[in-house]
């Protein structure tokens, strides 16, 4: 890589960072394409956001927003994409010429793109269990809607959060389930992890797929370099699953297009955390 007074500068913002892949997906992306940018995670205090993000933007820069960051990011922007307006949430920010900040939320992308690559097509007619309601519970709402899921039941430990977000993004093919208890004579299509459950080797599965009637396929959105509490008891449930490594790749690459208005070298960006090609 050859870093000059030109290079541009992506960066992640959020706290902690040091887990985060990021820098290696995006690195070996700009190396493969042969684009001049340097790509480094920075921790950043919440007062700090607003300075970094506009100041990269107006250099020509950029990035991506991580935790805790999400929700005040997208209060910061001038132009926000439909994701962003839906889920409350930025991750991906850039300039344009006037100095304006442009934002979007590349997880519902990613999480699209990593959905049709585990299920082989769209979620049409699919009766999904989705867990969680945080910032990627409410991007993978989103996306299980837009891939056309017939029905999506929300699991999450603090309800009241649970019904804010199908309130806000979910509409009539959203229901809460306040019990796990409830869930015991259900049969769905697919279950998604999008709880934080699973990020420390120790953490117990968010919900023992057994208890289910049936589950077709368990997607989780946690990755790491261990396999994961969710697809553990996924593979024990003899349940077809898969880790969020790919929607790690997809998200990174839904956001190196919005940087670098070209597509993504997607496999350069799966070898960068050992995820095989689809
Ligand atoms: P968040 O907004 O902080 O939400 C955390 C979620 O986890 C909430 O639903 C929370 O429930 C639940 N939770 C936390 N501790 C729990 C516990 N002990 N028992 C049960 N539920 C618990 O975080 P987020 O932004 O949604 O991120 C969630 C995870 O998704 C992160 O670990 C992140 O690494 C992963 N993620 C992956 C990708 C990817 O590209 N693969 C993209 C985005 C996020 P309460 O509401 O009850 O607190």
């Amino acid at each position: 890589m050859n870093v000059t007074a030109t290079t541009r500068v992506l960066t992640l913002l959020g706290d902690p960072i040091s887990h985060s892949a990021s820098p290696e997906v995006q690195n070996a992306a700009f190396q493969a394409a042969g684009v001049d940018g340097i790509y480094v995670a920075v921790r950043c205090a919440s007062d700090d956001l607003v300075g970094f993000m506009k100041g990269l933007a107006r250099a020509g820069g950029g990035g991506n927003v991580t935790l805790p960051h999400k929700e005040k990011a997208a209060s910061l922007l001038d132009v926000r994409s439909e994701a962003v307006r839906r889920t409350g949430a930025c991750n991906t920010f850039w300039g344009d010429e006037e100095g304006r900040l442009h934002g979007d939320n590349t997880d519902v992308d990613g999480f699209r793109r990593a959905l049709r690559a585990f299920i082989g097509g769209n979620a049409r007619g699919m009766r999904v269990l989705l867990l969680g309601a945080g910032g990627a519970a409410r991007a993978a709402l989103l996306g299980l809607l837009e891939e056309g899921s017939d029905e999506v039941l929300i699991f999450n430990r603090t309800q009241d959060r649970a019904r804010a977000v199908a309130r806000r993004i979910g509409g009539d093919r959203t229901r809460v389930v306040p019990v796990l208890r409830e869930l015991e004579r259900e049969s769905f299509d697919l279950v998604v992890n999008a709880t934080r459950l699973g990020l420390d080797t120790n953490d117990p599965s968010p919900l023992d797929l057994k208890i289910l009637q049936r589950a077709g396929a368990a997607m989780d959105l946690i990755y790491g370099r261990h396999v994961t509490p969710f697809v553990r008891s996924a593979e024990a449930a003899g349940v077809r699953s898969t880790d969020g490594r790919e929607m790690l790749v997809q998200q990174g690459a839904a956001s190196f297009e919005r940087w670098w208005g070209r597509e993504a070298p997607i496999d350069a960006m799966r070898a960068a955390v050992g995820v095989v090609g689809t």
